[in-house]
């Protein structure tokens, strides 16, 4: 007789393709809940052949969708949006046990995803083609038509922003989607997957197929059905699909890393510029691509700036992201934790000075969740590793100026050009370094203030392209010019 206890079956969350729901051919995804460590589930992921129905039910439903006029398009996104808005509170729980980010912060991503919807269904209900100045007997018109299917690859930091950021607009345009969300995160974008099913749109014009990016990611860039790639990720990643994207010439817009400069001049409001500082970087914990992750402030202010900077950060309340009174969370997976130690203990070998943080938080209350304390250190120059390399974690690197030029020349010294922030009372001199500084966003006295309506995206190799107001719908379109003799 046989005594083994069997395991209880663990449930398979399906995946959807073409309006259906199915577990895949690939190994399933743990579903793990980064604040407690505790194996919440697991998630079906597609294989080659979910691939490729996936590609087929997008090429059968888009030509449909492309038909109608943009006001028609318009209608399902509202419709999309309001039921966002009815679902937000499940919406935001879901991204919350997935990625570890605080409650507050996910309701506030699910109130956005809303917003870009209804954002987008504005804008292609207003789109207009374009009458050319004629230069003979014609009469020349310029329309923009939708690219057929789109693979839209999202990162797990923000899934419910980043994922409406590139399904909003892709669908407004008139085509059909296929969303491959992070391992870490599927059911956040399977449940907009549900909701968008339920608000009416078509099956077939949004499919999500969670996966690893090394397969499935893979398996969907290459696919002959594919017609365009919209990606949000690492820089090295981002390169792998550009390569990709090249060989098979079909367009690509790449959001990209980031390690960006906060500078805070001797005359700055140090109050509020402290405050930009502390959650500039350790909101989401540093897993934010426009994490300040770098400080520059200038010497005569430094030593009482930084001093504190550090109160300020150790004073942060850590704990579990559904706790109201929790201001950080946990990082996104015990990974994350090992990889954000691993760079901090080699930045302290190389000579770099903590001044906070630089381990686990102590206390029962943390248990086997992927907490660290957020960190700062100091005492290295800005070509050191630790300046230069993207950590997406809660680590900020604090540097001296001298003054403007200095300044510049320290800040643009990076790889990346993702985003700035200047703080100063001399507003001529704000403006005039914000003109300098290589990045896609400068905020000057404010920091990670954010806006469907105002492009979005990276200089260097932070990106291609722009997400975000009437530019975000670009991407997804291609230009057709008519002449017409008269
Ligand atoms: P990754 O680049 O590791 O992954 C991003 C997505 O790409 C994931 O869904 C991943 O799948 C997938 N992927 C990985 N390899 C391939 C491949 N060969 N082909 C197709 N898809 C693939 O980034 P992270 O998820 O770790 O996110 C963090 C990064 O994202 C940071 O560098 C951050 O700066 C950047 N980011 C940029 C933003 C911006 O707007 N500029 C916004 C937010 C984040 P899987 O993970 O499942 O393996």
């Amino acid at each position: 007789m046989n005594h083994a206890v069997a395991k209880p079956a663990v449930q398979r969350i399906p995946f959807l393709v073409g309006g259906e729901w199915r577990t895949g051919s690939a190994p399933a995804l743990p579903a793990i809940n980064p604040a407690s460590g505790e194996l919440l589930g697991e998630v079906g992921a597609a294989g080659p052949d979910d691939v490729d129905a996936a590609v087929r039910a997008a090429q059968a439903a888009q030509p449909a969708w492309a038909a109608l006029r943009g006001h028609q398009r318009a209608a399902l996104l509202q419709a999309i949006a309001a039921q966002i808005e009815q679902h937000a509170e499940a919406l935001a729980l879901t991204q919350t046990r997935e990625n570890g980010k605080p409650l507050a912060e996910s309701r506030q991503q699910a109130k956005s995803a809303a917003g870009i919807f209804r954002y987008y269904a504005a804008e292609i209900e207003t789109f207009a083609a374009e009458v050319t100045p004629p230069r003979g007997d014609y009469v020349s018109m310029t329309s923009y038509e939708p690219l057929g299917v789109v693979a839209a690859i999202t990162p797990w930091n923000s899934p419910l922003t980043m994922d409406a950021q590139k399904a909003a607009p892709a669908l407004a345009a008139g085509n059909a989607v296929i969303l491959k969300p992070s391992e870490l995160t599927p059911q956040t974008s399977l449940a907009l997957g549900r909701l968008c099913l339920e608000a009416g749109l078509p099956p077939g014009l949004l499919n999500v197929l969670p996966g690893s990016g090394a397969d499935t990611g893979a398996a969907l860039v290459q696919h002959p059905g594919v017609r365009m790639i919209s990606f949000t990720g690492g820089t090295a990643t981002g390169r792998a699909i550009a390569r990709v994207a090249a060989e098979r010439m079909i367009p690509a817009c790449f959001e990209l890393g980031g390690k960006s400069p906060q500078i805070v001049f001797a005359d700055a409001d140090v109050e509020r510029a402290l405050e930009g500082v502390l959650w500039g970087i350790f909101e989401a914990m540093g897993q934010s691509c426009v994490a300040g992750s770098r400080l520059f402030v200038q010497q005569a202010l430094y030593p009482r700036f930084v001093e504190a900077l550090v109160a300020k950060t150790r004073a942060l309340r850590l704990g579990p992201p559904e706790d109201p009174h929790t201001q950080v969370g946990p990082l996104a997976s015990e990974q994350r934790v090992q990889h954000v130690d691993t760079i901090v203990q080699a930045a302290r070998r190389d000579g770099a000075q903590l001044l906070c943080g630089g381990a686990r938080p102590a206390g029962a209350q943390f248990g086997r969740g992927a907490y660290y304390l957020p960190t700062i250190l100091a005492g290295m120059r800005n070509d050191a590793a630790v300046c230069q390399t993207e950590i997406f974690g809660p680590v900020l690197c604090v540097l001296p100026f001298a003054d403007e030029e200095d300044l510049v020349a320290q800040a643009n010294h990076s790889e990346f050009g993702l985003a700035c922030g200047i703080w100063s009372a001399d507003f001529a001199r704000a403006w005039r370094v914000a003109r300098r500084i290589e990045a896609g966003t400068v905020w000057i006295n404010t920091y990670k203030q954010l806006s469907i309506t105002t492009p979005f995206g990276g200089y260097k190799q932070s990106g291609l392209g722009r997400e975000k107001g009437r530019q975000g719908l670009l991407p997804y379109l291609q230009a057709k010019s008519i002449y017409l003799a008269t």
